[in-house]
């Protein structure tokens, strides 16, 4: 039987559909201007192996730095160093200022524990992957990055990191290859994708295979193939001062590669001629803004990962003070963008299990010693090394790392890693002579049990010399901002992000 829709019903909705009309004009009249959930201008920056306990602990020792009278003193102070009473904190790290937090799931494809170039597959393309492949699916087809997508709609690009440029995250944004060591390939790409503006260590693999530095296998020589495409070229630290007078102009492009392999752990960086991670941005900006159809730029702090792989608690910190400067960076530009630019701050899994806090079998404290870490001047890779003279290493504990007496346990530690390097050579473990820490494959066993005193003596512990499978967190700010506002899948972020710049991703 038909059934007749009564009047009153129709002039209800009517009201109804007038009303709603009204309250969504209203609200964008009442702002004045409608903030923009399509971002012209994308900083997605990445900490590799950057979690919570990173980030907490490099914030909670910058403000121990800024304290006017720090004071070492356990005994006397504990814990109560930081004035925690206070609401303002205005020395808390740019990224835990940003206006969104959420949170993102890092397992890979069949892996709980991920690798750095399946997770940065999974933030690139949204897809998950296998632990060394470069973008390309389970099936080894190749998927496009956000960055790639953004590319294609006109978009200017940059990759930045102080690891190598060709290293695993910028490689996801940028190439597709079945392993993450095909760096040659990777460099080549970055050619082929005409990348605007490259920035970050690696230029062995640049390089012709005539110069004894390189690390390609044919004989290209990709700065000169780079150079006759446009592309402004600085090759090496020795361009650093033409980089850094180098004004972009609107078109330009530019691949700059200060070091051989990794710029420097930040501890060590700062006595060298090469740019810091927020100086390179700095200049990304410069260049990269001056498209008429804004940007897309990854920043990768890529040595935080490295420094927690060699349980190094003073070179992590350093790294993820240096990346939260890249963040501020960001966050000047957003600052005279408000509208228009977004910036994600995300981590690609934690490295090192770093605990905050590492009281040991019949210990009941609550408390970390941030002073000690305030008298390490170098990281224990690149700062320190153990060439049989056992002397040196107690004149290097004392300078390079304040430590002026070690304990009866500490010597025990650092006599047998000697021992054991001594027999058998740098690339021995400390588990050979039942040293129970953890140890990178790429340091040697005093180098380890450096690391891991300096740690003890803060209360810093270490359950991994690799990465850890924990949910890790993700910021955000600026336009589209508050769609990261959720717990999510690291693809989700890939996702969430295509969808704000209106492209396609596979
Ligand atoms: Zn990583």
């Amino acid at each position: 039987m038909f059934k007749k829709i009564s009047e009153r019903k129709i002039y209800s909705r009517l009201i109804m559909a007038v009303l709603i009309t009204m309250l969504l004009a209203g609200s964008v009249l009442a702002s004045g201007h409608v903030q923009s959930d399509n971002p012209k201008y994308v900083f997605f920056l990445i900490g590799d192996g950057m979690a919570s306990s990173q980030a907490t602990l490099a914030e909670y020792y910058n403000q121990f730095e800024n304290l006017e009278e720090p004071n070492h003193s356990y005994e006397e102070h504990g814990e109560s160093f930081i004035d925690m009473t206070t609401e303002e904190h205005s020395d808390r790290l740019m990224m835990h200022r940003l206006d969104f937090a959420g949170s993102t799931r890092t397992a890979g494809s069949f892996t709980l524990v991920p690798g750095s170039a399946q997770t940065a597959t999974s933030l690139a393309t949204g897809i998950k992957t296998d632990r060394n492949t470069i973008s390309l699916d389970v099936n080894d087809n190749p998927v496009k990055s956000v960055l790639m997508a953004a590319k294609e709609k006109g978009m200017a690009t940059g990759l930045v990191s102080t690891a190598r440029i060709t290293h695993a995250t910028p490689a996801a944004f940028a190439s597709n290859v079945p392993d993450r060591g095909m760096e040659n390939e990777i460099a080549a790409q970055y050619l082929e994708n005409k990348i605007d503006y490259l920035a970050g260590g690696g230029a062995r693999h640049f390089l012709a295979s005539s110069n004894e530095n390189s690390k390609r296998k044919d004989d290209r020589n990709l700065f000169e193939e780079f150079a006759n495409e446009g592309y402004e070229v600085f090759e090496s630290s020795a361009d650093t001062a033409a980089f850094r007078d180098y004004m972009p102009m609107a078109g330009d492009r530019v691949l700059y590669t200060p070091t051989m392999s990794h710029v420097s752990y930040e501890i060590d960086r700062v006595n060298k001629l090469v740019p810091s991670i927020a100086e390179m941005t700095q200049k990304g900006i410069d260049l990269l803004s001056q498209d008429d159809d804004g940007f897309f730029m990854m920043v990768e702090g890529g040595r935080i990962d490295h420094a927690a792989h060699d349980n190094d608690v003073a070179a992590t910190i350093h790294d993820t003070l240096a990346f939260d400067d890249a963040v501020k960076t960001a966050y000047k530009f957003y600052l005279e963008h408000p509208n228009e630019t977004l910036i994600i701050v995300a981590g690609d899994h934690e490295t090192g299990g770093l605990g905050l806090n590492s009281c040991e079998g019949m210990e009941y404290d609550y408390f970390m010693d941030l002073g000690p870490i305030r008298d390490i001047k170098v990281s224990i890779e690149e700062g320190f090394e153990y060439t049989g003279d056992r002397a040196q290493v107690y004149t290097d504990l004392k300078e390079d790392f304040g430590i002026e007496k070690l304990n009866d346990r500490e010597k025990e530690m650092l006599e047998n890693a000697m021992d054991l390097q001594d027999a058998e050579g740098s690339g021995a473990n400390v588990m050979d002579f039942g040293g129970y820490w953890p140890q990178a494959s790429w340091i040697s066993p005093v180098q380890s049990t450096i690391a891991h005193i300096t740690s003890k003596r803060s209360e810093i512990g270490w359950t991994s010399s690799a990465h850890t499978g924990q949910i890790i967190p993700i910021r955000s700010h600026g336009a589209g901002a508050a769609r990261y506002n959720d717990s999510m899948d690291n693809t989700d972020v890939a996702n969430i992000t295509a969808e704000l710049l209106d492209v396609e991703l596979n």
